[in-house]
């Protein structure tokens, strides 16, 4: 009985025991691809189509950096608080693999871009520090597409324009200690990147995650090309939960390389011992030393935008809002500017932290619906004008996020669907009328009401509510039902 509640509380939120290391490979938004003059935006293109000799691994072709690609990766670094190095290099990763035509990846090895960051993440047990080993660039590999699921396929196909596309690799410590943390950080790395305009987290595959897992009394564990947020925490649960199911059978955890299953939700051994000599890095003698001056790292740096944290503080001091509301707020850099412009032009910054932070995003949240999406649809005047008919009381709250829905739903003006919608608050007289009509319908519950049952009343206002479409506020309606009543209708 001990024994199996200490169990259940282990999978839960606190995980001593459990470490939990990323290594998140970032696509790059530059033009071109890292190594050649291709175009990196291949997301919506026809297979093979952004291809050259180079990002096709042929004999003799020579790559050249994309100098973008290396400023965009200081930035990312500065913006994780690292300490870029004055100089670094490119390595040879060898290895095989279809999808990888020269038979080696181009990427660092020592002397990455920078080294010793970290990122504060809000954790259930308030701020965590999570520390960044380093930040390095490398080439994005081609795109395998099985006919089928991987493990039935009979063949797969190649798109080479994935191939030399900018990823920023970003290595965590083992400094995580749950699924839930490492879902947390994923989504702060997204932010900030963002934030800085270097990445699209909205793009197919554009943020891939390794994850390396062990758990106190066994080896250490990496899961491979995890590909979407919500993958990341399932894995990692399911791989936590196997893990102790063979402790507790007294099987010992071997280091290995696992697979993650994205649809059946489980990791799949791929292959035992695997170490980094293994990969045979060496510099990569097409490239020279890169040289960063102290001059550009200062550039950027003066160059970077606010960035989440700074923001939650702002937004706590400048609006008086919550830090909930304010973390809430700053997660998306397009909601954070949303927000700000509806506060200023409707100037009550505490009401439009809730109805931003809380309904809006909720809304969104149920739709899958991005900010930028949403703009579209509900621009920042639209939505002040339906705060504005709740705050001079012509429509209730309920009405105001029906007015909402529709807008995300179908567009429009909110007074247009207010008058269609027939969403105008009630007159009192009509009110009246109805709460009348409510306790006529309804004698056996005033009479219960009258002998004391305060259940009864609850009835009544829900029946009010029935017939008045939300028109009105409950509040409003228990208090007119009480009169009434009181006064002997
Ligand atoms: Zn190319
Ligand atoms: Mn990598």
């Amino acid at each position: 009985m001990s024994q199996e509640k200490t169990n259940t509380e282990r999978e839960g939120e606190h995980m001593g025991d459990v470490k939990i290391g990323l290594e998140c490979h970032a696509q790059l938004l530059t033009r071109s691809k890292l190594f050649c003059g291709c175009s990196a935006a291949y997301h919506y293109a026809e297979p093979n189509t952004h291809v050259c000799p180079t990002c096709l691994g042929l004999p003799g072709a020579l790559p050249v950096v994309n100098k973008k690609a290396v400023e965009y990766g200081i930035k990312v670094a500065l913006a994780l608080n690292c300490e870029v190095q004055r100089r670094t290099l490119f390595y040879r990763k060898n290895y095989f693999y279809p999808d990888l035509p020269r038979g080696f990846q181009i990427s660092q090895y020592d002397f990455p871009l920078a080294v010793n960051g970290y990122v504060r993440i809000e954790s259930d047990g308030g701020e965590r520090i999570i520390r960044i080993k380093r930040v390095h660039l490398e080439e994005d590999p081609g795109r395998l597409i099985y006919k089928g699921t991987i493990d039935v396929a009979k063949y797969c196909l190649v798109d080479y324009n994935r191939s030399g596309v900018p990823l920023v690799e970003i290595v965590t410590e083992p400094d995580l200690r749950s699924p839930k943390e490492a879902r947390i950080f994923i989504n702060k790395i997204r932010s900030i990147l963002e934030y800085l305009g270097v990445f699209d987290g909205g793009l197919e595959g554009s943020l891939r995650v390794d994850a390396n897992v062990s758990i106190a009394g066994g080896e250490r564990i990496e899961i491979k090309n995890i590909s979407s947020y919500k993958g990341l925490e399932r894995a990692l649960s399911f791989e936590i939960t196997r893990q102790r199911g063979l402790l507790r059978r007294g099987i010992e955890i071997k280091q290995e390389t696992r697979h993650y299953d994205e649809i059946r939700g489980v990791t799949i051994s791929l292959r035992t011992k695997e170490h980094e000599e293994d990969y045979r890095y060496f510099p990569e003698p097409d490239l020279v030393l890169i040289e960063i001056s102290e001059s550009w790292v200062e550039a950027l740096k003066k160059g970077l935008p606010e960035l989440p944290d700074e923001k939650v503080r702002r937004f706590m001091q400048q609006y008086v809002i919550t830090r909930e509301h304010a973390v809430a707020l700053t997660t998306d850099v397009h909601i954070a500017d949303f927000y700000e412009r509806v506060a200023a032009e409707l100037g009550d910054a505490r009401l439009c932290a809730t109805w931003v932070a809380d309904v809006l995003k909720g809304e969104l949240n149920y739709r899958s619906m991005s900010m930028r999406e949403a703009l579209q649809r509900v621009p920042p005047e639209n939505f002040v004008k339906i705060l504005r008919f709740m705050k001079e009381g012509k429509i209730t709250e309920r009405s105001a996020v029906e007015v909402l829905r529709e807008m995300l739903d179908a567009g429009g003006e909110p007074e247009v669907i207010i008058a269609k919608k027939e969403l105008m608050r009630m007159k009192d007289e009509e009110i009246d009328g109805i709460i009348r009509e409510v306790i006529a319908e309804n004698t056996p519950a005033v009479e219960d009401y009258k002998s004391g049952k305060k259940e009864a009343l609850n009835f009544l206002v829900g029946q009010v509510m029935k017939k008045t479409r939300g028109r009105m506020d409950p509040k409003r309606a228990y208090e007119a039902l009480k009169a009434i009543i009181a006064a002997g209708a």
